[in-house]
């Protein structure tokens, strides 16, 4: 595969690079309350417009229709950028029209342009090939014949999109800083972890992450269950869980996974369990087996904190996908953040994945040198994890 390193020392100065990078934020109005993705993205850029590039960025931000949408201008994302490079990001006000095609012809040396949402365009996510292609082809074309793509947007490498994959096809192409360094981490996840080697999964859905479950359990030690999936779990198990979150389709297959593997996983004692879904709820800790009607579970309770911590300070290599419980209530945060402090407290190799357990790392205050890897991409990490193919990845890795 080749990198950034390989596309500088070709040399870049005068030339239009491409870069991909994931600037998927979130957003509050026009206030970005997490600029961790913006950050991630700023090593590419700074080499690329240091050596001289006419750096042109496209990225994508939330879900908009496949047609331009205000609320989802990148706006706010060209603002920060330029706050944190220290020059002026002119934002394009459309993706491969005449608004790019003049921003484009107006870089400088060492300069940085962004396009409007990549997504503004419906043939990015488009299922047919000949229109992603047809994308790709404009964007190739807004770059001239002399321009290069580096891959950057570890958060986008497991989506075949004309941005990530086929414009990979037709532009001389390399992967960023981030995308290769965090392909290294996830080889040294699923190559051969220093054990003991413990896993711990919240967030919301068991259906999200039941496929990176089956495929991490045989070779981890520990699977710690937290968040919102635990209650499909204490439901296998023959609990009653009250008003929380349940996935009653899930069930089957979460007995097979208790019946197979009981004694790596490892189940919540107790639950912090709230009359509403609500920051300001009446709350009460109770054991994981005695959770009342109508109460639902929205944290993990203090033993279980306690347990998963002597687990995860134990560990030489620790994987933490999902917030265990809604951190972004505060009354709700505890169990997150002990599992993260337990994780900075240990020696271990650790990543974490997930855009929602990154910038709970970030809101709970915790050290982000705490952990040897903090993943941009959720999706993407837990798709590798699973064994699954990264066309973004492979797109760089093959022949052209
Ligand atoms: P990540 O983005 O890190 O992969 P997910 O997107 O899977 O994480 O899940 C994050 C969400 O899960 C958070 O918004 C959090 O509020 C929610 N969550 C965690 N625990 C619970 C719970 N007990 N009930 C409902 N939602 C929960
Ligand atoms: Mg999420």
């Amino acid at each position: 595969m080749k990198n950034l390193d390989d596309l500088l020392s070709e040399g870049v100065r005068g030339r239009r690079v491409l870069v991909r990078a994931d600037l998927n934020v979130p957003l509050d109005g026009e206030k970005i309350t997490d600029d961790g993705r913006v950050r991630a993205s700023l090593p590419t850029v700074r080499k690329l417009t240091e050596a001289g590039a006419r750096v042109v960025l496209t990225a994508h931000l939330g879900r908009p229709k496949g047609e331009p949408d205000p609320k989802f201008s990148l706006a706010p994302v060209a603002r920060r950028l330029g706050e944190l490079l220290g020059t002026d990001v002119l934002l394009a006000g459309d993706l491969v029209g005449d608004s790019a095609k003049s921003v484009v012809a107006g870089l400088t040396d060492g300069s940085v342009a962004l396009l409007e949402n990549v997504r503004f365009d419906a043939r990015e996510t488009s299922k047919d090939d000949a229109e992603r292609g047809a994308l790709a082809d404009e964007l190739a074309a807004l770059v001239g014949p002399d321009a290069a793509f580096v891959s950057d947007g570890f958060g986008v490498v497991h989506r075949k999109q004309a941005s990530v994959y086929d414009v990979a096809k037709r532009l001389p192409a390399y992967a960023g800083g981030l995308v290769l360094a965090e392909v290294e981490v996830l080889r040294t996840l699923t190559g051969d972890p220093k054990r003991p080697y413990a896993v711990v999964l919240g967030g919301s859905k068991v259906s999200d992450k039941l496929g990176v479950i089956k495929a991490l359990l045989p070779k981890v030690d520990k699977l710690l269950i937290g968040g919102g999936m635990a209650y499909t779990f204490l439901a296998a198990q023959g609990h009653g869980v009250g008003s929380s979150l349940l996935q009653e389709d899930q069930i089957e297959s979460t007995k097979q996974l208790l019946a197979e593997h009981g004694d790596k996983l490892v189940l919540p004692v107790d639950v912090v369990v709230a009359d509403r879904f609500a920051a300001d709820a009446d709350k009460q800790v109770v054991a994981a087996d005695a959770i009342p009607d109508g109460w639902m579970g929205l944290d993990i309770g203090p033993r279980s904190v306690e347990e998963f911590a002597g687990i995860l300070r134990e560990s030489a290599t620790v994987f933490w996908n999902g917030p265990a419980g809604v951190f972004e209530f505060p009354a709700f945060a505890d169990g997150t953040r002990g599992i993260a402090q337990a994780i900075v407290d240990s020696d271990s190799f650790s990543v974490v994945g997930g855009g929602d357990s990154a910038a709970a790392v970030r809101t709970l205050g915790l050290p982000e040198d705490g952990f040897s890897h903090i993943s941009t991409g959720g999706g993407a990490s837990l798709e590798y994890l699973e064994g699954k193919d990264l066309p973004g990845v492979a797109v760089l890795e093959g022949e052209r």
